[in-house]
């Protein structure tokens, strides 16, 4: 089937439209509209071969909401104006051990990302969210509660899964006290989650002036890591910390904070990392690990709990064709926290 989206060409094009074809539905495929699309790192750093693994065109989007549009004969648990969403990948092995456990993300085979992918069966390429219409096995579609904002929810697919899986995986829950590094898209949907599981909430930040901002969220303190008096007060008070800073920076004074068997989970990708000192890890049994994204069970029960508490992002909403500042501005930091694109925007490229 024809559709219309906006790619990049190569690594110095900027994104533009461009018509492209999505595979007539199998058996098992949900089609849908999209509605709206959340803008993630991820998205500017493939467009521009950031990470050395894009194949062009490349057409990002990993945070998908809209509504199902056509299904084939052997989907049982989607019909047609379902609401529906997808996130970071379209599909996996689906036999392995942890396929099996619901934990997708660590397929054995490895998972198929939703663009900059390459489909398990034809090997064609798999292209994102920044697109009218998305083929996807019923698998890999979620579900979106009644009463979830569809206009809001989009980053829940990414940043949202991204946050909530250590948060489960690392046991947090009423009274659990939690760090969050960055206030980002990432952080800042790691601060209402956590709080909405009715942890204790610290946001670390090398200033103060983020403490409003802080508050609003809903966390309930800020501390200026760059403050050395207080890092040393707040020593052994967290259980877990979440760093969602997306650059290299100096984990060993955040170490100290965490309390004995505490774990610091990175969930950017930040290639070598500096030199860490081995005797915070020793002296409390710390742990420093890292998260992916997280399984569709898990991303299911993740909508389901924001649906029931209420929890969104804030998000800017933008037109399609307004991307490339976009992608300028979300370099500098300079959105609260998350861009959308309202997909109602996009345009057939010209004739
Ligand atoms: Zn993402
Ligand atoms: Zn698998």
């Amino acid at each position: 089937m024809k559709t219309i989206g906006y790619a990049a060409q190569s690594t110095t094009t900027p994104l533009a439209p461009w018509a492209f074809d999505r595979r007539e539905l199998r058996g098992n495929d949900v089609q849908m509209q999209i509605q709206y699309c959340g803008v993630c790192h991820s998205d500017l750093h493939q467009a521009r071969n950031d990470w050395g693994w894009s194949s062009y065109p490349v057409v990002p989007g990993h945070e998908i909401v809209g509504v199902v549009t056509a299904v084939g004969p052997d989907v049982k648990k989607f019909k047609e104006g379902d609401r529906v969403a997808v996130g970071c990948m379209v599909d996996s092995c689906q036999h392995c051990d942890q396929c099996d456990k619901g934990e997708e993300q660590l397929c054995r085979h490895g998972n198929t990302q939703t663009y900059n992918g390459k489909d398990r069966i034809t090997g064609e390429p798999t292209y994102g969210g920044y697109s009218r219409d998305l083929v996807v096995r019923e698998e890999f579609v979620l579900r979106m509660p009644d009463g979830l904002d569809m206009a809001k929810a989009a980053p829940l697919l990414c940043a949202g899964i991204t946050t909530w899986s250590p948060l489960k995986t690392w046991g947090v829950k009423e009274g659990s006290r939690v760090g969050v590094i960055g206030l980002g898209g990432l952080g800042h949907m790691a601060v209402k989650l956590a709080v909405g599981l009715g942890a204790h909430v610290v946001v670390l930040s090398r200033t103060a002036d983020k403490e409003a901002d802080a508050k609003e969220l809903g966390a309930h303190e800020l501390l200026v890591s760059s403050d050395k008096a207080a890092m040393k007060a707040a020593a052994n008070s967290l259980d877990l910390i979440i760093d969602t800073v997306p650059v290299k920076h100096d984990l060993n004074p955040y170490m100290t904070l965490l309390d004995i068997d505490g774990t610091l989970v990175i969930v950017g990708q930040l290639g070598p990392m500096e030199e860490m000192s081995t005797l915070p890890l020793l002296m409390a049994r710390r742990r420093v690990s890292g998260s992916p994204i997280g399984g569709i069970r898990e991303t299911q029960e993740m909508l389901d709990f924001c649906a029931e508490k209420n929890i969104l992002p804030d998000v800017e909403m933008i037109r399609m064709d307004e991307i490339n500042h976009a992608f300028d501005r979300m370099e500098k930091s300079d959105v609260r926290y998350r861009f959308v694109i309202d997909m109602a925007t996009l345009e057939a490229p010209a004739a």
